[in-house]
């Protein structure tokens, strides 16, 4: 049997990311979720928006009483690092505005945690060389935003260059890939269908443990000792979501359908089946936290 560590991470926010202003998902598919985590005794890290954490604090409690790592996710989920592709209405921080809102989304998950965080996942893993930076300087010990479908490098956890992110250097932070299928040919101009995400929901578990198999069998063959795989959802899965237009303010919005493609309850039976497979593959769940602890400097 294979051994490997496994991060579940959730990142926290409204429904459908930056699509909506609504929380029905961290209101009703967080418990369900946290269900889910109980059955199969394994903990996680849960990514807060700050501005969700303030909106729902109850969900925060929630996750932190099940004995759950809280981590923070942005100010409103904006894209605080580089762009991979463009998103209709949302446009990076200028340079200078990166830390001051990391700084802020970190004292608002620390007043309604009580405890301040030390991992961060940027959203959409639109991370950067300036949100590493900044994230050091306000202490953080990991950040699980490299995407390997994009990147294609960085295969386990390791220290990033302060010059360049997507490089191993000096910096005490960790940064935590998340794990794509770099064992299948892409045919996405972004590289986006060699993604773990969202092939759990869109697909089913058994169609994302091929995936898993084939990831493990790409770094065993690249040499790599330490297997890890970090994994990205949203509690918003976990609750139905409306397909088609979706109304509010002055405006409505349409997400991609595969975005919202059998959120709810199929997703939950899905991820449940998911946790089934990762441990009779021999996965060691851990948090971001602690694959950090574990990854000394080179
Ligand atoms: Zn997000």
């Amino acid at each position: 049997m294979n051994s490997f560590e496994v991060l579940l991470g959730f990142d926290m926010e409204s429904d459908i990311g930056s699509w909506t202003p609504f929380h029905e998902g961290l209101r009703h598919g967080t418990p369900k979720v946290l269900d889910v985590f109980q059955k199969h005794s394994v903990t996680g890290t849960f990514y807060f928006v700050g501005l969700s954490a303030k909106e729902v604090p109850g969900s925060v409690h929630q996750v932190k009483e099940a004995g759950h790592e809280i981590g923070a996710h942005s100010l409103y989920h904006e894209t605080v690092g580089d762009s991979i592709f463009p998103i209709p209405g949302v446009h990076p921080l200028l340079p200078h505005e990166v830390k001051p809102r990391l700084e802020l989304n970190t004292r608002i998950i620390e007043e309604v945690c009580g405890v301040r965080p030390v991992s961060f996942r940027c959203p959409r893993l639109f991370g950067s060389t300036s949100v590493c930076n900044a994230l050091e300087d306000l202490g953080y010990a990991s950040d699980a935003s490299y995407p390997m479908y994009r990147y294609l490098d960085r295969l386990e956890p390791y220290h990033p260059d302060a010059r360049d992110w997507t490089k191993p250097g000096d910096l005490q932070l960790v940064q935590i890939p998340n794990f794509a299928d770099l064992g299948i040919e892409s045919s996405d101009e972004y590289g986006r269908d060699r993604d773990q995400w969202p092939k759990f929901r869109t697909e089913s578990a058994e169609s994302l443990l091929t995936h898993v198999d084939s990831f493990l069998a790409y770094v065993a063959a690249a040499g790599i000792k330490r297997k890890v795989l970090s994994f990205y959802f949203h509690p918003w899965e976990f609750h139905p979501m409306r397909e088609g237009l979706i109304h509010f303010g002055e405006g409505a919005v349409y997400p991609d359908p595969f975005v919202v493609k059998n959120c709810g309850e199929y997703a939950l039976e899905q991820f449940d089946q998911l946790l089934t497979g990762l441990a009779e593959r021999g996965a060691q769940f851990k948090t971001a936290a602690e694959i950090a602890s574990l990854t000394p400097k080179a």
